[in-house]
């Protein structure tokens, strides 16, 4: 693309996007609302939830915080009767978007992991059931055992020994070690690396190569370059589209964030153990992080320093002003729902 096509597509980018977050509804800035409401705009407008099935995490990655973060000597799963509040809060509003294991956790580590997929599949005939992995845990008998729990969608991070990422020779032997000991089928593919064939689930792995420049900070919490010199100003949509779940109950503001990291506790948006909360006034919590997230100016805490999707606007904002104005024009309400589904509503595909 040329440098004046690019630039058109980023201006035309900040631009729908500012047109976007000043057309959201008021009442998604509002931590007060009364939990029904919470409820609708939850399901209007979260496309991913994400979730841990328990602490553990075999790898120490260096780009990940579980280098410096214990994951490794125990193994805690998520309660039962927290899997179960989200479940069921997700079924009482029949969920179409994406329901992943994912986070700091390796899913496959633990077998309780089908069982509940499984649970999952039957409560949201609807949801897409996402699994991603570094892989280290499969064998032959894994594949079968996600397809029959009802998994959609399979991705896999093929981790090479540090600096080995694009060495041809190192590539080639992972891959031929890792078919062996699985029995998957690998095609490459132009988009995604390579495609698992020989499945009804649509599998993909990739040989990451991340790069201290092209890493996220992970909320302040990685020790790169930019964590010194970046300040976070464009707006955030993530606690808008995402409801993000650790393995002990805690409803984090964004994956970017974990409750285990003491540098986080203000991400700490709610708590699932407690009684008579769940996933909807979990959503109305994150209100006052959506204020100061889809507002004009420098961000703070663990968003001061997180350069993830920063290609929205700045000084073009939300402003309250033109947001309850906007609220007020016929068919605005409309307009965004529609922008939302074709723009930012997406499956992993
Ligand atoms: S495998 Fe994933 S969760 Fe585990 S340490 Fe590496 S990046 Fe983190
Ligand atoms: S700016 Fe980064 S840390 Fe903050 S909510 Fe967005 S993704 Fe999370």
């Amino acid at each position: 693309m040329s440098a004046a096509g690019a630039w058109f597509a980023r201006t035309s980018n900040v631009l729908t996007k500012a047109a976007f977050v000043n057309l959201l509804p008021p009442q998604l800035v509002d931590d007060t609302l009364p939990i029904e409401q919470a409820r609708g705009l939850f399901a209007r407008f979260v496309d991913q939830v994400e979730i841990e099935n328990h602490n553990f995490c075999n790898r120490i990655c260096w780009f990940c915080p579980n280098s410096f973060i214990d994951r490794r000597t125990q193994l805690r799963l998520m309660k039962d009767a927290v899997f179960e509040k989200i479940i069921g809060a997700l079924a009482e509003i029949d969920y179409d978007g994406n329901l992943t294991w994912s986070r700091y956790h390796e899913a496959l580590a633990d077998h309780s992991v089908f069982d509940r997929i499984a649970a999952a599949r039957q409560a949201l005939p609807r949801a897409t059931l996402v699994v991603i992995s570094n892989g280290d845990y499969m064998d032959r008998s894994t594949l079968p055992q996600l397809e029959s729990a009802g998994v959609d969608r399979l991705i896999l991070d093929l981790y090479l020994p540090d600096g080995k990422e694009r060495d041809q020779v190192a590539r080639a032997k992972g891959l031929s070690q890792f078919c062996r000991r699985t029995g998957l089928n690998l095609e490459p593919s132009s988009k995604q690396g390579y495609v698992i064939t020989g499945t009804r689930l649509k599998g993909t792995l990739e040989i990451p190569c991340y790069t201290k420049e092209g890493i996220s900070t992970r909320g302040g919490l990685i020790e790169v370059p930019k964590l010194a010199t970046y300040r976070r100003h464009a707006v955030c949509l993530a606690p808008v589209r995402h409801v993000v779940i650790d393995y002990n109950g805690c409803g984090m503001l964004c994956c970017q964030t974990r409750s285990d990291a003491p540098e986080h506790k203000d991400a700490i948006i709610g708590d699932l153990n407690w009684p008579g909360y769940g996933l909807f006034h979990m959503y109305r919590d994150l209100g006052a992080a959506r204020r100061a997230l889809l507002a004009p100016g420098e961000k703070t805490g663990a968003c001061r320093s997180c350069d993830v999707r920063d290609d929205g606007p700045d000084k073009l904002a939300r402003r309250d002003w033109i947001a309850a104005a906007t609220a007020a024009v016929p068919g605005a309400s409309n307009l965004v729902e529609r922008i939302w589904r074709q723009r930012m509503r997406r499956r992993f595909v």
